[in-house]
């Protein structure tokens, strides 16, 4: 049984073209009690100045959403989320914004550097795979010092996806460990989360972002705050390969998964 969805885009993300009628039948029809519809919000990078694909239109967003969370209220849990695009330059603009909306749920994802997108070959030319890599870890653990209201830290490490066009599909975890331990303690010391964003099977990188060693070590240093996302971008991948999650985290000796409600945590037993 699916518990959770909590990493979903709708049409107000313009690289997904999924109403939210769509979405939530998929979801009732899987049996999932709870959804978070996280909508992208990437400010100041250089797509902006071409479209306004990557900038939430918070002022129509969240009345659709309290509209279709009213319609679907007995079968279906809606949460209004949000993947907020971290970079170190934002400073608290993300708090400021979330702050005067009336969120239940956001993801924290590093999507850019330098105002440059991850996928695109302006930001991988003139670096090697390392450097990237690095310049990754460090803008998550800048971004994240400076931000207080999110919840989660969307695909870890899904870097790799991209990778620098040489493509090695794991973080080298042992080059990356000391930096990887500082956000993970920094996250925990701010009371907040990881997901397991099951995407990374659907793009080819067969694990979830992110990758086992990376969970393992968040709740080895005492970390308790965990989401499960399919990252869908239509309805057809909503709670894909969850069961491969369950598994996992109960291997790990994992027994809950984290609910949120206008930002305050709470916990479900994951059998
Ligand atoms: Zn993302
Ligand atoms: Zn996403």
């Amino acid at each position: 049984m699916i518990i959770s969805d909590y990493h979903i885009h709708s049409n107000f993300s313009g690289d997904s073209v999924e109403n939210l009628d769509k979405i939530c039948k998929r979801a009732i029809k899987l049996g999932i009690k709870e959804i978070a519809i996280t909508d992208h919000m990437d400010l100041d990078i250089k797509e902006n100045y071409n479209s306004t694909n990557f900038i939430l239109n918070l002022d129509e967003y969240i009345p659709e959403i309290l509209k279709i969370k009213d319609i679907y209220k007995k079968d279906v849990d809606i949460k209004i989320g949000m993947e907020f695009g971290i970079q170190k330059q934002l400073g608290n603009i993300g708090d400021e914004i979330i702050e005067k909306n009336p969120f239940d749920f956001i993801i924290a994802s590093v999507h850019s550097i330098d105002r440059l997108l991850l996928d695109k070959k302006e930001f991988w030319c003139n670096k090697s795979r390392d450097d990237a890599h690095n310049k990754y870890f460090l803008e998550m653990l800048k971004s994240i010092k400076n931000f207080n209201q999110f919840s989660v830290v969307g695909h870890f490490d899904f870097i790799t996806r991209y990778g620098g066009f040489n493509k090695n599909k794991i973080i080298d975890y042992i080059k990356y460990g000391d930096i990887i331990d500082e956000i993970l303690k920094t996250l925990i010391s701010k009371g907040k989360g990881i997901e397991i964003n099951t995407s990374g099977i659907r793009y080819n990188e067969n694990r979830f972002y992110p990758c086992d060693d990376i969970v393992k070590r968040y709740f080895e240093l005492g970390g308790e705050i965990i989401t499960l996302g399919s990252d869908a971008h239509k309805s057809s991948d909503i709670g894909k390969d969850f069961k491969k999650a369950y598994d996992f985290l109960e291997n790990i000796g994992v027994k809950y998964i984290s609910s949120f409600d206008k930002l305050d945590v709470s916990f479900k037993k994951i059998k």
